[in-house]
């Protein structure tokens, strides 16, 4: 039987809309030979630590553990917000919960079945929760590691600097795998193109249109490899996507300070009530010692004109939360508006003020949230039974992922919250 392979391509906050032949000419073309998924949905928070981890697990956050780019743990004094970006975040989970991720990864699936390799260039955080216990291997600037976390160093590490040159030398050792006698089952290129542009410029601006332009280009070259892979007979299921899309940022809203000045946390630095910035969209936690306070945080977040809607309770599960009264009492996205901006991209919301990330974000993209736009990630299937000329509207979630890439790879799939996605037939 020929080998059965999956690769796995991510552009970084590539918003489906601005997949066009303008902009996009490449994936346009690849799309008119593969299968194109009109609706397809991010994860809450809309945020690429949460998509990695969603993706490698086939689980929503309430099922995987991993709340956010931001994170609270509750730790002796109260409760501490974290940036789950850092090299050193997955150690403080470990120390606070005993575990990383709270079911298997697609690389701890496939440690026995040709393995897993993850190249990416995106935070530390992201890269590392795709695999945080090392069954498989993590190409990532912060440290790279192999199975038990056996260290890649010197020629095997990968020294590159976020950004489109960064990612176009993470391509060339990415294809390179893909030739090798000991490529892995499941390649992963996780590109920072267009989501390290989209932060520092306006949507839909020279600067950011090139930046999709630099991930086709990284794109183009990984076609024709995985051309050579099925040249030899391989039987490759190729995923071209993003994990989430961007909106512009009207502004940001110091959500802790507001609640200092209710009276409804004790001060800015206090551990009672904390607040986790996932941009668009926060998550706030309450110790019990100040939980009576909870319907009057309720109250006062449903007031706020900034707030769109809060998720307490219940509702956290529609949004694949857990219902934790300590890290996860509530969910807020904030405003979000129509508007265009002057590159004619739609979709505007509020960010949350991050003190851990003072940069500014006014009218450039951000993410985090379930407004239209940022739910709007795309991908293109091509291989393992997605035809050509194909569109699909069947309903697809990041979570989805993992379980078409074991299907493909005739593999169980038991156990995740998402699904096998269904073949499109040739009259969708
Ligand atoms: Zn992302």
């Amino acid at each position: 039987m020929n080998r059965r392979r999956a690769v796995v391509v991510i552009c970084d906050s590539l918003r489906r809309d601005l997949v066009t032949p303008a902009n996009s000419p490449l994936l346009t073309g690849l799309a008119a030979r593969a299968t194109w998924f009109a609706d397809v949905r991010s994860v809450f928070p809309s945020t690429t630590r949460v998509s990695s981890a969603s993706i490698a697990t086939g689980c929503w956050p309430r099922r995987h553990g991993l709340l956010g780019n931001c994170m609270l743990l509750e730790q002796p004094d109260g409760l501490h917000n974290h940036s789950v970006g850092k090299p050193a975040f997955r150690e403080h989970l470990r120390a606070a919960t005993g575990r990383t991720l709270w079911v298997p990864t697609l690389a701890e699936r496939l440690a026995a079945h040709g393995g897993a390799r993850i190249y990416s260039n995106v935070s530390p955080g992201a890269a590392y929760f795709h695999d945080p216990d090392a069954h498989g291997h993590v190409y990532h600037r912060a440290g790279s590691y192999g199975p038990g976390h056996v260290p890649h160093t010197g020629a095997q590490a990968l020294d590159i600097a976020s950004g489109a040159a960064g990612d176009a030398e993470m391509t060339e050792r990415f294809c390179a795998m893909l030739l090798a006698g000991d490529a892995p089952t499941l390649a992963t290129l996780w590109l920072s193109e267009p989501d390290h542009s989209g932060h520092g410029q306006a949507l839909g601006s020279p600067p950011h249109l090139r930046a999709i332009g630099h991930a086709e280009a990284c794109l183009a070259r990984v076609l024709e490899h995985v051309g050579r892979l099925r040249e030899r007979g391989e039987d490759v299921l190729l995923l071209v996507g993003s994990d989430h899309g961007m909106e512009t940022v009207l502004g940001e809203i110091d959500v802790e300070q507001a609640l200092v000045d209710a009276g409804l946390k004790d001060g800015r630095e206090s551990r009672e009530v904390v607040v986790a910035p996932n941009g668009t969209s926060f998550v706030l936690g309450v110790m019990p010692a100040a939980a009576a306070r909870i319907p009057a945080i309720v109250e006062f977040l449903r007031g706020q004109p900034w707030c769109a809607e809060l998720f307490h309770g219940e509702a956290l599960a529609r949004i694949g939360m857990p219902q934790d009264q300590s890290v996860c009492t509530l969910a807020v996205t904030m405003g979000h508006v129509d508007s265009v901006n002057a590159h004619a991209v739609a979709g505007a919301s509020w960010i949350v003020a991050d003190h851990a990330d003072p940069k500014s974000y006014d009218g450039r993209g951000q993410h985090g949230g379930l407004g239209v736009n940022e739910q709007a990630p795309f991908l293109i299937a091509q291989g393992g039974g997605f035809g050509p000329g194909r569109v699909s509207r069947h309903p697809v979630g990041l979570v989805d992922y993992a379980p078409t890439i074991l299907r493909h790879l005739g593999l169980p799939a038991d156990g995740m919250d998402g699904e096998a996605i269904p073949f499109p037939d040739s009259s969708n």
